[in-house]
């Protein structure tokens, strides 16, 4: 299928081919990001007005919109200047007035003929004790009433369009509006006893009352499905796509699995042992993995990659492991170095640092597969790096990365499965618009045996007594981390810089006590600093946010966070992250500048109540939404008018599902179905969609 299908045509046509849209209104509605008869659709009411006729005001409550029959009793032109015309009307039991500014006599002449009948419409207000309606919506013949809707429903509105102009432009959309074959599963929507579609959207803009407007109303239930399943069928074909590339089948013996696990002193959790069971799985098909392992800092992912490594080493195979810093990939060979040399594995590390003869010798080495797992920084994917046979990348931490080096990644393998780890907990609903296009595993369960981090908010106004502490908590042999918001001091946002509170606590705590690391450094500089830290030399590591991501120093029990407010919480949740890694009680003070806002405290406040990153990660969606918790533009999230990704979530796994399986009964979307669906993704302008199956 190369072009849009014919039965959306109209619904893609120009906006002046509909009744009463003239090229002004046309070049209006642009404002709203109305174009085409197809976005007139899909801006819903987003509210309605009761316009229900009763037989009498009297009883009505003021102000309220009230539609009620009434004769024209008396017309009271203005008699000075700037004061309204009013027409005395009576209906079935009371008078009343209907007030007219700058409106000439003629003209209410032919609207409200004395001695008439006439159904008006509109707010009802009380001036001066006497009840009034300035300037009604409607005004019409008894015989006319069905021109009133008895619910109205309410558009969002810009200059130069009035509601009747979106009552006029969506009636002559949904008049053009086809029937189309039902996409959604049969089995699903009789389930949901959800309507056609073409039902669906005109119910949703013509509601009959305020269920009709409110989210959980079936046709827009459905409507939001759509706009979902939409979504998810993208993500599913690109995740079909990257599958049916060819991939190696690797299939794992188990031998040195038992050994390393036999190896290490504690057991691994249910999570872990799950995860590597659905890693191991992959592995073994000849499917290509793009597999995302979320789990919480220290939910052990190391563990698990490591086991996937191992698992294509006994396949015969070989396999990398990428951290974002020098010092992670440092800290991934000082960890699992002692255990692969237990099982006979040979596990190197490549870094940028790596220069000369050394680097040609490992080169050579990798080549040859004597070096079957390689951890390190990107210089692992650098031109020159060949493996003997390269089967799983393992990618630690990818929001360092982003998605174009995911990408590359992909690329360098031949049939290369893809393992990406990331310690950033995000709500279930974003994970599945973000990542729908891979398969996620969950660390959902901690390690045991560790002590939760005593959590305080403390004022900046007592940051003598916060230094004093800490001087005796150092004395103790004790280490800690502070972090700083911003690296230069700003005037504007008064900030404070690391470096001023790096020479403040040198001067206080002792010139030697004191590291300083920030983005600015240069990252041989930044490694130094790092590695002082990790070595103990150092006892207080100031800090910018460069520390969020990965580092272990179990030792370090104390994590300051100044400006906390500043932050997101699943920022200062990574932050807390880095201490708690200890036998030993750890401690996060989260300084804030007074006064806090009632917000402000009540977000710190859920940090002190729990160390779960999924439930403060569910928090920070509600509180701030979508966009903020991961920036919309680098994530890739789309814009979704109907649904709502903060409270649809069972509704967006359900479009996966769906989508999914439609996928795999009917790869090629050729029966009616997955035709409806093809059409479904042009309705929706997946464009990405589009081009995977056309290009096929
Ligand atoms: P992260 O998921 O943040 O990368 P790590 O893999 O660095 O976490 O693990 C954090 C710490 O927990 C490490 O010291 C690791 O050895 C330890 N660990 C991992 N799995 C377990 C387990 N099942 N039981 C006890 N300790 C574990
Ligand atoms: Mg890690």
């Amino acid at each position: 299928m190369s072009g849009r299908p014919e039965v959306l045509f109209s619904l893609f046509g120009d906006l002046t081919a509909l009744d009463g849209i003239g090229p002004k209104t046309a070049q209006h509605l642009e404002a709203l990001h109305i174009e085409k008869p197809r976005d007139l659709l899909f801006t819903l009411p987003h509210s309605g007005i009761d316009r229900a006729r009763r037989d009498s005001v009297r009883d009505v409550v003021a102000p309220a919109t009230v539609t009620v029959e009434v004769k024209v009793e008396e017309h009271r032109p203005n008699r000075q200047k700037g004061r309204p015309f009013r027409v005395v009307v009576s209906d079935a039991q009371t008078a009343f007035q209907l007030v007219f500014f700058h409106a000439r006599g003629d003209y209410l002449q032919r609207l409200l003929p004395k001695g008439e009948r006439r159904i008006v419409s509109g707010k009802l207000e009380v001036f001066d004790g006497v009840a009034q309606m300035v300037h009604p919506d409607h005004v019409v013949k008894p015989d006319e009433g069905d021109q009133i809707p008895a619910f109205e429903p309410v558009y969002p509105l810009t200059a130069g369009v009035t509601q009747k102009v979106m009552w006029k432009a969506s009636s002559a959309s949904l008049a053009m509006t086809p029937e189309l074959t039902e996409w959604i599963d049969p089995t699903l929507k009789a389930q949901q006893g959800w309507p056609d579609w073409k039902d669906a959207i005109t119910q949703a803009h013509r509601p009959t009352g305020f269920g009709h407007i409110s989210a959980e109303d079936k046709s827009r239930t459905r409507l939001a499905y759509d706009e979902l399943f939409a979504h998810q069928m993208t993500l599913a074909l690109a995740r079909a796509k990257a599958r049916r590339a060819p991939g190696r089948r690797s299939m794992a013996t188990g031998a040195l699995l038992d050994k390393v696990l036999c190896s290490l002193t504690f057991k691994p959790t249910g999570a872990q042992t799950r995860a590597i069971a659905e890693i191991t799985e992959d592995l073994a098909t000849s499917l290509r993995m793009n597999r995302l392992l979320q789990g919480d800092v220290g939910s052990g992912k190391t563990l698990v990659a490591l086991m996937a490594l191992l698992a294509v080493v006994e396949a015969g195979g070989q396999g990398v492991m990428m951290a974002p810093t020098e010092i992670l990939a440092r800290q991934h060979l000082d960890g699992l170095q002692p255990l692969t040399e237990e099982a006979g594995v040979v596990l190197e590390i490549l870094t940028g640092r790596d220069k000369g003869s050394e680097r040609a010798a490992k080169l050579a080495a990798l080549e040859a597969g004597k070096i079957q797992i390689l951890v390190g920084t990107h210089a692992v994917f650098q031109k020159g790096v060949e493996f003997n046979d390269l089967r799983l990348a393992v990618i630690d931490e990818q929001h360092r990365f982003g998605v174009a080096q995911r990408m590359e990644l992909g690329a360098k393998g031949k049939a290369v499965d893809i393992l990406v780890m990331t310690a950033t907990p995000i709500p279930r609903s974003l994970a599945l618009a973000q990542y729908g296009d891979m398969d996620v595993s969950v660390l959902d369960e901690k390690p045991p045996g560790r002590t939760p981090v005593q959590t305080a908010l403390v004022s900046t106004e007592r940051l003598d007594e916060v230094v004093y502490k800490l001087r005796k908590a150092v004395a103790k042999g004790k280490q800690a981390y502070w972090v700083c918001p911003l690296v230069e001091e700003s005037e504007v946002m008064d900030m404070t810089a690391a470096e001023e509170r790096f020479k403040y606590l040198r001067a206080a705590l002792g010139v030697g006590v004191v590291g300083l690391v920030h983005g600015q450094m240069p990252p041989a500089e930044k490694d130094v600093a790092m590695a002082k830290f990790v070595a103990g030399e150092t006892s207080v590591l100031v800090a910018t946010t460069v520390i969020e991501v990965g580092v272990n120093v179990p030792n370090a029990s104390i994590m300051v966070i100044e400006r906390a407010e500043s932050f997101g919480l699943a920022q200062l949740h990574q932050l807390r992250g880095r201490v708690g890694r200890g036998a030993e009680a750890s401690t996060c003070l989260m300084l804030y500048q007074a006064p806090l806002t009632e917000n402000g405290k009540s977000r710190l406040e859920i940090l002190r109540e729990t160390e779960d990153g999924f439930r403060i990660s569910e928090e920070d969606l509600a509180m701030r939404g979508a966009g903020d918790v991961i920036g919309v533009a680098q994530s890739g999230l789309p814009r979704f008018h109907i649904a709502d990704l903060e409270r649809q979530t069972a509704l967006m796994a359900m479009a996966q599902k769906d989508a999914r399986m439609l996928l795999n009964d009917d790869p090629e979307l050729s029966s009616e179905r997955g035709k409806a669906a093809r059409v479904l993704l042009w309705l929706m302008e997946q464009d990405k969609a589009i081009r995977l199956f056309s290009v096929g």
